[in-house]
């Protein structure tokens, strides 16, 4: 049995009041819902406080792949753990797209949280011209295997992944549920194909415009765990919204 994560993605938002406010009616209302694990990625200087709270499970939205050293303004997984962040988005868009990070500084991440034993969410997804080109799965088959299929299978337990087509992401403009379908079987039959049975347990996330209209239909698909929620997380209520829409 997968397990079902919702996991929230706040990206550069909300004060630091705000952040507070999110969790107090977070705490209010999600109760019962015991059976879908929920994730916070805040932004970084909110996580010793998020994480105080023991409400739920936070992350952080980037990380270098060194111990420590001379790195300016980065931040490491040992230095996330010691303020009780527990997992960390990799691979992004956003991350890939305005900060340049290349497949082979991926992989650096995604070795570095294996090492060190820390859950990763590992994101991938194609572009509009891609998409048009029809080559959207070689894409993706690309970025997995330039930064994940490398993996010990013993290292799998830490990883969940997140398809996250870029033209969806804040867009308003949602995959259907053929195209994700697609992408989702496809994904789960290159972890099958490359780990076996483990790779059947790998958690994978749809990402991109879900809102509280279409969780239900995304979440009923197949090969769909969970989502990766960017704009509709910023309300802890319509957040906790979109656990009720797994069946
Ligand atoms: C994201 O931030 O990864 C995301 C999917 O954002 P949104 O839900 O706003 O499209």
């Amino acid at each position: 049995m997968r397990k079902k994560i919702l996991a929230a993605n706040w990206k550069m938002n909300l004060s630091y009041a705000d952040a507070q406010a999110w969790l107090t009616e977070f705490k209010s209302g999600n109760g019962g819902m015991h059976e879908v694990e929920f994730r916070l990625y805040a932004p970084t200087l909110y996580l010793h406080d998020l994480a105080k709270s023991e409400v739920l499970s936070v992350g952080a939205q980037n990380v270098h792949p060194s111990v420590s050293g001379a790195f300016t303004g980065e931040v490491s997984i040992p230095q996330l753990t010691s303020v009780g962040a527990s997992s960390v988005l990799i691979g992004h868009s956003e991350r890939r797209l305005y900060f340049h990070e290349t497949n082979a500084f991926l992989k650096d991440k995604v070795n570095a949280c294996c090492q060190q034993d820390f859950s990763f969410i590992f994101c991938c997804g194609e572009s509009l011209e891609t998409r048009q080109s029809g080559e959207h799965l070689d894409f993706i088959k690309g970025q997995l295997e330039a930064a994940i299929l490398h993996l010990d299978k013993a290292y799998l337990p830490l990883l969940t992944i997140a398809y996250e087509p870029i033209w969806a992401i804040g867009t308003g403009q949602t995959a259907d549920t053929t195209q994700i379908n697609e992408v989702h079987a496809y994904i789960r039959q290159l972890l099958e194909k490359q780990f076996g049975e483990e790779g059947s347990h790998v958690s994978i996330l749809y990402g991109g415009s879900v809102t509280a209209l279409n969780a239900q239909s995304i979440f009923a698909c197949q090969d769909v765990d969970g989502g990766l929620i960017g704009g509709a997380s910023l309300n802890a209520h319509t957040f906790i919204e979109l656990a009720h829409c797994f069946k």
